[in-house]
This record gives structure tokens, sequence and C-alpha cells, in this order.
């Protein structure tokens, strides 16, 4: 039985002409939602996920061609027409574009980011390399120093020996 306060007849068009938008009892069949608005007998728009639907027909928001409820593409133009994709897709075509140009900067950002975090590793690398080479070089160089003290120290006591073995020839001799 129907609500005789407002309603005294079933013809809801006859006591609202011209029919004006009402919720529906009905869930949207796309996103679940009891946002349902029957804006004239057999179209509905979800208040929630802005579904528009006429005669039980998804209606595409990009080339306004009907679908069939369910469906995740337009069988026409290829619109997402899921909760997410209808999300995305407005949100890239209305002042959400100015959120993806957001997006694309911050990973533009993140990109030239990563690249000078890189540079900065190479870097690092560069320098702990040259710290090698130039500690090797070092280490070289002390070598090189330790044996040309050795060498000297060698020559000199061959010099010293050799000065003695004289000294002792000499006393012998005499
Ligand atoms: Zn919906
Ligand atoms: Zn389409």
């Amino acid at each position: 039985m129907r609500q005789s306060t407002l309603c005294p007849t079933d013809r809801d068009d006859i006591i609202h002409p011209p029919w004006r938008p009402a919720m529906s009892a009905d869930n949207c069949p796309i996103c679940a939602e009891p946002q349902l608005l029957t804006i004239q007998p057999g179209e509905l728009e979800c208040r929630f996920c802005k579904a528009h639907l006429i005669n039980g027909r998804h209606i595409c928001p990009a080339c306004k061609r009907a679908n069939e409820i369910g469906i995740a593409h337009c069988s026409i133009c290829g619109e997402p027409l899921t909760v997410i994709g209808a999300v995305i897709s407005r949100q890239a075509a209305g002042h959400g574009s100015q959120r993806l140009e957001q997006l694309k900067t911050q990973a533009g950002e993140i990109k030239a980011q990563a690249e000078r975090h890189s540079k900065v590793r190479m870097a690092d690398l560069e320098d702990v390399d040259h710290r090698r080479i130039q500690s090797e070089r070092d280490a070289s160089f002390q070598q090189h120093m330790r044996d040309q003290s050795i060498l000297k120290y060698t020559a000199i006591g061959a010099g010293i020996f050799l000065l003695l073995v004289a000294i002792i020839s000499l006393i012998a001799i005499l």
C-alpha cells in the first residue's frame, strides 16, 4: 500500500508534473550505494558514483552510448565504466587534470631526485675509488721508500763490511 499522504494515485508523474527527480529505493547497480536519483521514469543517476542509467542500461559518460550494466569498459569507446575507472576518468577530465599534472610533476621530481641520488652515489663511489687508488699509491710509495731505505742500509752495511775487510787485510799485510 502506498503512503497516500504524498501519493494518492499510483502515477507519480501526475502528482508531480512535470517529473521531479526523486530518490530511488534501489541501490546503484554500479557502486551498490543507495544513492540512485530518478531523473525521469526509466532514467537514473547515482549521486555517489555518477553512473547514468537509462532503462537498465549504463550510459557511457564519454560517448553516451548504452552499455550493459556490469561491463568494465564501454563497448563503443572503451571508456572505463567501473566505479574506480569512472573516478579516474573524471579526475582526468575535470579539475583533476591539475592533479594529474601534479602527479606527473611529482613523478618527474621523484625521477630527478633518484637521478640526483644516483649521481651522489656515483660521486661517493668515485670518491671511494679515488681514495682507494690514493691509499694504494700511498702504500706503494711507502713500500718504495722502505725498499729504498733497505737498499740504502744494505749498501751502507756492505760498504762498512768491505771497509772492515779492507782494514783487516791492510793490518794483516802490515
Ligand atoms: Zn553508483
Ligand atoms: Zn563510450
